[in-house]
């Protein structure tokens, strides 16, 4: 599972000046990312952290692949344009040709990563074949030109009556990943988990008897998870991805990565997981793959960790085939501790919540929340990436061994550093002090109420005896979230947190309690379409507190519409309003020690209906502030966040790292090297990690 919004915790030690912003074209940013701390690691370990950033990086052509079966030769051919061209590179045509190539390297093939919709070229097809035409034919995906005999023509004609329609034709292949419930998700995806003949019926056919026939149904394998099904002759069969077998020409330079990280693992049981995945990549085996992800669990005592291979099914409209990716990271030492100091005293914490002590824990454990640095991204986790990661997928696995969760510090630290100076807290923010409150502290803050969510808030609590878990039913989710939530605010301003050296000072807590009524009340609205209600859970939770704080801040004789003054009717000030300056709508706090109070107030209401399972009490609270969208005030929201014109979807550039060596070949050091142009890195990896054959058939 990936976590790809909210705050992560962030790193210490980073360079300010730092270029965290690159690039932006289409609806994408591009943003830098360091890597605090890797000067301090044993060589050792930076030769780890090498090998296995090798590793990340071989599996690239496999992904493209998994993501359309004419990616590859689509790649090879735009990049010989970019690289080629000698028309005039600044004409219309190959300025919207380079836009494309951009988004198209960006989502690791021709539709959008997120959306999934196929794009629409900028440029005519003339364009492209006369381009094409134009360049040295040698750098084309065509068969022959590897043989070095120079393609004709006619073969050139060819290249293009293929892949044209799946470049411009907005009826081919539409959609990677379709999910339109009442259509057959296979036959209408492009994605190329799937033989172009098999249909959804037959595939889900092929696995149901898989999982009957499973010799231990109560530890199942996780079936079809690292095969295309294809038809042979009629007959359903697997073309099973490992050495040898499909896409074997990558996972062999996986391979060979994995096994120079194995010789310097950090302990035994390190090297046992690198091993296990080896023994996969050979054999396929998926058992094999279940014990490795056991081991992988159990592994905690390294610094260094990683994930690589098939991972995540989200671009399987089925949800069985898991795309490749690669990712070497190792452990942020002081922000770890962070989030142990909290764990130590989860007790405390527990012991003195404002909830009633019926629906409290006796005996409390935090869980400790692993803060990494990323190294390498590399597959499905680049150029846009996960901020925290939750592992294995496997349920069984889960239950009995286990999971890792991990947030990402650096990759944070990134996405705040570059929403720096971009106008949003100018536009949105009431005032300079507020402005100059948030500076300081929002975002110490912001990583502390992540880490009070994730390690103390969904911990705290029990259930009466009795009491179902899944009683609230489709508001669950959405109350257990808002649950942590509240115990993370109503922490945050606890002199608790000073005394432990979490938070700098007693007024830190201001800048969260600011945000994040902002972020409820108003701003989180730019991410929903006009006349569209909330509907996902962590939006959802965010609006039920911002609305129900706003709506109880006032006190209880006033009367009128509290957007329109910060004033109740009886002339007392509410602890918080929505205010009108100048035509633009603003949070007001005007008392932040009450807003701990009513945080606490809403926390002990949102326990107990948990831990009773009250799911009309959750209906009622959910439906009443947490659904509905005020359409005037929404309408003026994303007017004010599009004057802005800040991209929605970011995505990074890797680092580099430098080989030293001496004179007999040993490696003797590794630094890092930042500040590679995007085009640059990407025609670098096209060139130096394109492993598999243009054609995976
Ligand atoms: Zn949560």
């Amino acid at each position: 599972m990936m976590i790809t919004e909210s705050a992560a915790t962030a790193t210490s030690a980073v360079n300010d000046d730092f270029p965290y912003t690159d690039e932006r074209f289409a609806d994408l940013q591009m943003l830098r990312y360091q890597v605090p701390g890797f000067d301090q690691l044993t060589l050792r370990q930076k030769k780890l952290v090498y090998f296995l950033s090798e590793a990340a990086l071989s599996g690239r052509d496999i992904l493209w692949d998994q993501n359309g079966r004419y990616n590859l030769r689509i790649r090879q051919l735009l990049e010989a344009v970019y690289v080629d061209y000698r028309g005039d590179r600044s004409a219309p045509d190959f300025l919207a040709f380079t836009t494309y190539l951009k988004r198209v390297w960006f989502s690791n093939g021709i539709h959008h990563h997120y959306g999934s919709d196929k794009f629409q070229p900028g440029f005519s097809p003339d364009f492209l074949r006369q381009a094409v035409s134009s360049v040295d034919p040698t750098l084309l995906p065509l068969p022959d030109t590897s043989a070095g005999v120079p393609p004709t023509p006619q073969a050139i004609d060819a290249l293009c009556d293929l892949l044209f329609p799946i470049i411009f034709d907005p009826s081919v292949l539409p959609k990677r990943t379709n999910q339109t419930d009442g259509q057959d998700l296979i036959q209408t995806s492009a994605a190329n988990y799937y033989g172009p003949d098999v249909t959804q019926a037959e595939a889900e056919a092929f696995y149901l008897r898989l999982k009957e026939a499973a010799p231990d149904p109560a530890h199942p394998v996780m079936f079809g998870m690292n095969s295309r099904l294809v038809k042979k002759d009629g007959l359903l069969t697997e073309q099973v991805w490992r050495s040898g077998g499909l896409y074997g020409k990558a996972i062999d330079h996986i391979i060979y990565w994995l096994q120079q990280a194995h010789d310097v693992a950090e302990n035994e049981l390190q090297a046992k997981v690198i091993e296990l995945l080896v023994d996969f990549y050979r054999s396929g085996d998926l058992s094999t793959f279940d014990e490795y992800t056991i081991h992988w669990v159990e592994e905690t005592a390294g610094r260094v960790d990683f994930t690589n291979g098939f991972t995540e099914s989200y671009g399987d409209p089925l949800g069985l085939k898991a795309s490749w990716e690669g990712f070497a990271n190792f452990k942020d030492l002081a922000a770890t501790a962070r989030t142990e100091t909290l764990s130590a005293n989860a007790q405390w914490f527990e012991d003195h919540s404002p909830v009633d002590p019926r629906f409290k824990k006796d005996n409390c454990r935090g869980v400790t929340a692993k803060v990494i640095v990323a190294a390498m991204l590399g597959g499905d986790l680049y150029p846009s990436s996960a901020i925290g990661i939750n592992l294995p997928n496997s349920n069984w696995v889960r239950a009995e061994h286990g999971s890792k969760s991990v947030t990402i510090g650096n990759l944070t630290d990134a996405y705040n550093k570059a929403a720096r100076g971009n106008g949003f807290q100018e536009e949105f923010v009431i005032d300079d002090t507020t402005r100059k409150l948030i500076r300081d502290y929002g975002d110490v803050c912001d990583d502390l109420h992540t880490d009070l969510h994730e390690c103390l808030g969904h911990g705290s609590g029990r259930l009466l005896p009795g009491v179902d878990a899944d009683s609230l039913k489709a508001y669950g989710s959405a109350i257990e979230e808002a649950r942590a939530d509240l115990f993370g605010l109503y922490y945050i301003a606890d002199p608790k947190l000073v005394e432990l050296g979490l938070t700098p000072d007693a007024e830190a807590y201001k800048s969260q309690y600011y945000t994040y009524l902002m972020n409820g009340l108003m701003t989180q609205l730019v991410r929903i379409e006009p006349g569209h209600i909330i509907e996902e859970a962590h939006m959802r939770n965010r609006a039920l507190i911002a609305q129900w704080v706003l709506a109880h801040a006032t006190s209880p004789q006033a009367t009128g519409n509290n957007r329109q003054t910060a004033t109740s009717s009886t002339g007392n000030l509410a602890a918080v309003a929505l205010v009108r300056r100048e035509g633009k709508t603003y949070v007001q706090v005007n008392d932040y020690p009450a807003l701990r109070a009513l945080f606490g107030q809403l926390l002990a209401e949102v326990q107990r209906i948990r831990s009773e399972g009250d799911f009309e009490a959750a209906r009622q609270l959910i439906e009443t502030y947490a659904v509905s969208v005020d359409a005037e005030l929404h309408q003026e929201v994303l007017q004010r966040y599009r004057a802005l014109n800040l991209a929605p979807y970011k995505g990074f550039i890797n680092p580099e790292y430098v080989v030293q060596r001496d004179s007999l070949g040993t490696i003797t050091d590794i630094t890092i090297r930042y500040g590679e142009a995007y085009d640059h890195q990407m025609l670098r990896y096209s060139r130096d990690y394109h492993f598999l054959p243009l054609v995976n058939d």
